[in-house]
């Protein structure tokens, strides 16, 4: 049988990654591993939907027992894909779409070569401190964090395959869309 294909897609925290994840698995029906993550939950976010939420010792159990496809430290809090998430779906020719961290990415890009690297970002690091700002789930400390975390991560954005750029996020939804199934029509 036909494997499935993996989208990783990394940028920015405050760039819309979220929100353009959920547009284009309305668009596509195709899957979006949930993350297992240590961070505390923002209002309005429930279990299992946006992250499975762990302790840290729970997260470090999982490690321990290799339930990791990647997992890094960002922010200050671990993140991870587990390994349930992702590899049946693609066995059974299901594409998965990753959104997670640069540092991720890079590891994923190792586990699976063929994995298609999309890079996410807004148009200026400007317009991404209001976009951070204007959600207002972070504390000033947390924003500048963030900010001098965005700086590194767009170093390493440069070597994904491709970048997409958070102009309107229509336009950007269906970027991704066509990316997705153009390279879901070649392999
Ligand atoms: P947030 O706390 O804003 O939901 O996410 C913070 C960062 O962690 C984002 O860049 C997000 O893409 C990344 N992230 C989420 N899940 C994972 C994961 O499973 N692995 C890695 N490496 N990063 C993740």
């Amino acid at each position: 049988m036909k494997k499935g294909n993996l989208f990783v897609i990394s940028g920015p925290s405050g760039a819309g990654k979220s929100t353009v994840c959920k547009l284009v698995r309305k668009i596509l029906r195709i899957n979006v591993a949930v993350s297992a993550t240590t961070r505390a939950l923002r209002k309005g976010e429930v279990e299992g939907n946006e992250y499975h939420f762990l302790t840290k010792d729970d997260f470090e159990n999982k490690i321990a027992k290799d339930e990791f496809l990647e997992y890094a430290k960002v922010h200050e809090n671990y993140y991870g894909t587990l390994k349930s998430e992702v590899e049946n779906k693609l066995a059974n020719g299901e594409n998965v779409i990753l959104e997670i961290d640069v540092q991720g990415g890079i590891q994923i890009r190792e586990i699976y070569p063929n994995a298609k690297l999309i890079f996410f970002k807004s148009p200026s690091l400007e317009d991404l401190e209001k976009r951070l700002r204007f959600r207002g789930t972070e504390s000033e400390e947390t924003v500048q964090l963030r900010l001098k975390n965005a700086k590194e991560e767009l170093e390493i954005g440069k070597g994904y395959d491709e970048t997409v750029i958070n102009c309107r996020i229509e336009q950007a939804c269906t970027d991704i869309v066509n990316l997705i199934e153009k390279y879901t029509r070649e392999n």
